[in-house]
C-alpha cells in the first residue's frame, strides 16, 4: 500500500519533540509538508496556514493538528471538508460539543478522525488495566504535578480560555483513568485555583466516585519544580498498584512489574495508520467531559498571579 502522505500543522514543542521522531519511525506514514507560521523543516515544503497548504502544496492524505486546542476545530473542519484524514493532539477541542460535527464530517466523507490520548499508549497502562480487571478496587489517588515553565515555556495560550491550564497535563491522567478503571466514574467535587491574572487554573483538587462508591482523588499542580510527579495509585483487595512516570512504570507493593522507555507517539501513529486502513475513526470524549465537569462543578479560588 502507498504510504499516508501527512502534513503537520503547528510545528511547536510537541510536534518537534514527539511527532517528528514517531512519524520517521512509522512505516506507512510519510511527512510531506508543514503548515506553521513561524517554523519549518529543511527539505519539507512549508506553508503559513493549512488553507495555503491545501491550495498550493503537495498532495496530502492526512493532517496531524499540533496547534493549541482553541484553533484546532476550524482546522479540523477545513481538513475534513477537503477530504483529509485528521489526527488531533489532545485535548481534542476547546469545548466538548465541537467534536460531534467533526466526527459527522469524517463519517460523511469516509475519512478518519483520531482524537489521540498519548498517555493511553504509555507501556504500563494496558498491563495495569488487565491486572485491575481481576481485582476489587478500594480507592484511587492521582498525583499529577509538573512544571509549566519546563513543559510549556512561554505558551500563553495554555492560560487563556480553552487552554485548560493545569488540566492540559491533568487530562492525561484522566485519559489513563478512564481506560484503566472497569466502571465509569463521575465528579463529586473540585477546587480550581486560578492565578489572579489568568483565565485558566494552575492547580486543582478533584474528587470522583463511581456508582459503587469508589473514592477517587486527584491533585493537579502546574508549579512543581524539581522531580516531576505523574502517579496513579490504586488500592485493591490484593494490595496496592502504582502507575508512575505517566504510565511508563507499574509497581505492585514496590515491586517493579513494568519499566519501559515511553513510546507513546509511535503507538499513536501505528494506530492512526490502522484506522485509516480500516476506514474507522476513534474519538473518546470521556477525559474531556471530566474536565468540563470540573469547570462546571468546581469551586474557584483566586491565587497569586502567574508570570513566566
Ligand atoms: P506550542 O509549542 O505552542 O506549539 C503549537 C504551535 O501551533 C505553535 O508553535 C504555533 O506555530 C502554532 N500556533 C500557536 N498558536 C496558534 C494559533 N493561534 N493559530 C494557529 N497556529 C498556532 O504548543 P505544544 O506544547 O506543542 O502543544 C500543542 C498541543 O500539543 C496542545 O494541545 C498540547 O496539549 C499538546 N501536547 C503538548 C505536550 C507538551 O509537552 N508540550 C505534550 C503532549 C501534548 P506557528 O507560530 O509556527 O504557527
Amino acid at each position: 500500500m502507498s504510504p499516508i502522505r501527512l502534513a503537520i500543522v503547528g510545528l511547536g514543542k510537541i510536534a518537534r519533540d514527539q511527532h517528528l521522531p514517531a512519524i520517521a519511525a512509522t512505516d506507512g506514514i510519510e511527512l510531506v509538508a508543514v503548515a506553521s507560521r513561524n517554523a519549518g523543516l529543511d527539505g519539507v515544503p512549508r506553508f503559513d496556514t493549512l488553507e495555503e497548504l491545501l491550495a498550493h502544496g503537495p498532495q496530502v492524505d492526512a493532517v496531524a493538528l499540533c496547534t493549541p486546542p482553541q484553533v484546532r476545530r476550524e482546522q479540523a473542519a477545513t481538513a475534513l471538508a477537503a477530504g483529509k484524514h485528521v489526527l488531533l493532539e489532545k485535548p481534542p477541542g476547546a469545548t466538548v460539543s465541537e467534536i460531534a460535527p467533526l466526527l459527522a464530517a469524517a463519517q460523511r466523507n469516509g475519512k478518519t478522525l483520531f482524537a489521540t490520548w498519548h498517555s493511553r499508549f504509555a507501556p504500563a497502562v494496558e498491563p495495569a488495566r488487565e491486572l485491575l480487571a481481576g481485582r476489587g478496587i478500594r480507592s484511587v489517588a492521582v498525583v499529577w504535578k509538573e512544571d509549566v515553565r519546563v513543559w510549556h515555556p512561554g505558551q500563553d495560550w495554555i492560560f487563556e480560555p480553552g487552554g485548560l491550564g493545569v488540566f492540559d497535563p491533568g487530562i492525561n491522567a484522566l485519559s489513563i483513568l478512564t481506560r484503566l478503571l472497569p466502571r465509569p466514574f463521575f465528579l463529586t467535587g473540585a477546587t480550581l485555583a486560578f492565578p489572579e491574572n489568568r483565565d485558566a487554573p494552575i492547580a486543582a483538587t478533584l474528587s470522583f466516585a463511581d456508582d459503587a462508591g469508589l473514592p477517587i482523588r486527584a491533585e493537579l499542580d502546574f508549579l512543581q519544580t524539581g522531580p516531576q510527579t505523574w502517579d496513579i495509585h490504586v488500592e485493591t483487595d490484593a494490595g496496592g498498584l502504582t502507575l508512575s512516570g505517566g504510565g511508563a512504570r507499574l509497581l505492585e507493593e514496590g515491586r517493579v512489574l513494568v519499566n519501559e522507555k515511553e513510546a507513546e507517539y509511535s503507538g499513536i501513529y501505528a494506530r492512526f495508520a490502522a484506522l485509516v486502513a480500516g476506514g474507522a475513526s476513534d474519538v473518546d470524549l470521556a477525559p474531556l467531559i471530566h474536565v468540563a465537569d470540573a469547570f462546571m462543578l468546581g469551586r474557584r479560588a483566586v491565587v497569586a498571579p502567574f508570570d513566566w
